[in-house]
């Protein structure tokens, strides 16, 4: 048997110890000589084993192709980062001017940049800022303006975001009480004058997100809201900044701000494209108050992401914002020849029209008309499991592989995936 330190030094060994850790290395060693030990291999194939076990990279996350029709998959990281996004992540990854002036060389205000270019583009709000996610907005809003007073919300808006958390037990948690109005599907102007009053901290609306409730529906719009004399917090969740013309539904910054919105809360990694955070907009004094808050500490984001969001700011389009955009028929030329070179490799693969959706991040009920790889059910969990997933969907008994969310230049990858599972 080839002692460890022996097999350690292959340069092999020695270049991968640099990329994902000594001790998985060794644990990779002793693996493929227990196996040699047990004749599963040959004792002069014990390090040829350990670089074929060991993982390409120190973290255990590593990039999917999004084949789902989800444009915004949570479970997928939701948006991903532009090029200039992702330019700026690395070049902040070191040590950065986070918090530097470097023409004084004195202490600056944090992500100042970053701030600047939020501002230029909801020119609207007075004041923004910037924390972990949204939740984490609503949690800084309901805590720093609602403590131990009343927010008033529709029971219509007391929604569920995923995995089980839901906004009601969110805010409760911050020592703010709950004051619901109305009921699921109806809401009227009335509900909020008789409940507004000295306890109010604000009036919460609340975009529902991931499902429609269609019928006998009634709900109050800000501009209304905007009336009652107390501040009004607008949660429109998905980031869309000013209105898209494909998702007329579909809240925005912008216009929530101009309807008499005293703060609006949104995701980052949604519909803006971005990085995930939490976007803070609006009046001058309140954002300050959140901003000069203790808990704003803790729900302070790091300069990966203030790299990362301002890039997307700045730098548009998005991919996200490309998706949207994307015709039909250009998905379905894209799909034809992904379909026709695997078929001219023996394999079951036609190009078909797709259903896609926005996904969780926003959009519910909307369809996007989107073209797919369709391939036998089987290759779902085959090309999910390949040294770089693809990860499609089944629909009608068939594995399809949608492109609304796939940028033309993984095309090539996709083909080269679907032949490697195939073999
Ligand atoms: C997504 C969403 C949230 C939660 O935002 P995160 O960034 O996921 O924390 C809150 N409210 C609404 C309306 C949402 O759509």
């Amino acid at each position: 048997m080839p002692r460890t330190d022996e097999v350690l030094a292959d340069p092999r060994l020695v270049e991968a110890a640099g990329r994902v850790g000594r001790p998985a290395v060794k644990q990779a060693v002793v693996a493929a000589q227990g196996r040699a030990r047990a004749g599963e291999i040959d004792q002069s194939a014990v390090a040829d084993e350990a670089v074929a076990a060991l993982p390409v990279r120190g973290a255990s996350l590593g990039p999917v192709v999004n084949a789902t029709g989800v444009l915004l998959h949570t479970n997928l990281g939701r948006a991903p980062l532009s090029a200039a996004a992702t330019e700026a992540v690395v070049a902040a990854a070191g040590p950065t001017d986070v918090e530097l002036d470097l023409a004084t060389g004195r202490r600056s205000g944090r992500g100042l940049g970053m701030l600047a270019a939020l501002a230029a583009a909801v020119p609207d709000a007075e004041a923004v800022h910037v924390v972990n996610n949204g939740a984490a907005a609503l949690v800084l809003a309901a805590t720093a303006l609602a403590m131990g007073r009343e927010i008033v919300v529709s029971r219509g808006e007391l929604v569920e975001i995923g995995d089980g958390f839901r906004l009601p037990d969110l805010l409760t948690s911050t020592g703010a009480t709950l004051r619901e109005v109305g009921t699921t599907n109806r809401t009227a102007l009335a509900d909020y004058t008789a409940a507004v009053g000295e306890s109010t901290g604000f009036v919460l609306k609340v975009h529902p997100s991931n499902f429609v409730v269609t019928g006998f529906t009634a709900d109050v719009p800000v501009a209304e809201l905007a009336t009652l004399g107390v501040p009004v917090v607008a949660d429109v969740g998905s980031g869309l900044l000013t209105p898209h013309p494909l998702l007329p539904a579909e809240p925005d910054a912008a216009s929530a701000l101009r309807a008499g919105a005293d703060l609006v809360i949104a995701s980052g990694d949604k519909l803006l494209g971005g990085p995930q955070c939490g976007l803070i907009l609006g009046r001058a004094d309140l954002v300050h108050r959140l901003r000069r808050h203790p808990m704003a500490r803790a729900l302070r984001v790091g300069k990966l992401t203030l790299a990362a969001l301002e890039a997307t700011l700045r730098v548009p389009p998005t991919p996200t914002a490309r998706a949207l955009e994307a015709r039909q028929e250009d998905l379905l030329a894209r799909a034809d020849r992904i379909a026709s070179s695997l078929r001219d490799r023996g394999i079951d693969a036609v190009a078909t029209t797709s259903p896609a959706t926005v996904g969780g991040g926003g959009a519910p009920g909307v369809t996007l008309e989107s073209a797919a790889v369709r391939l036998p059910e089987s290759y779902v969990e085959r090309l999910r499991l390949g040294t770089r997933p693809v990860v499609g969907r089944v629909a009608g008994g068939a594995c399809l592989l949608d492109l609304l969310a796939v940028p033309e230049s993984a095309d090539e990858s996709i083909v080269d995936a679907v032949v490697a599972a195939t073999g």
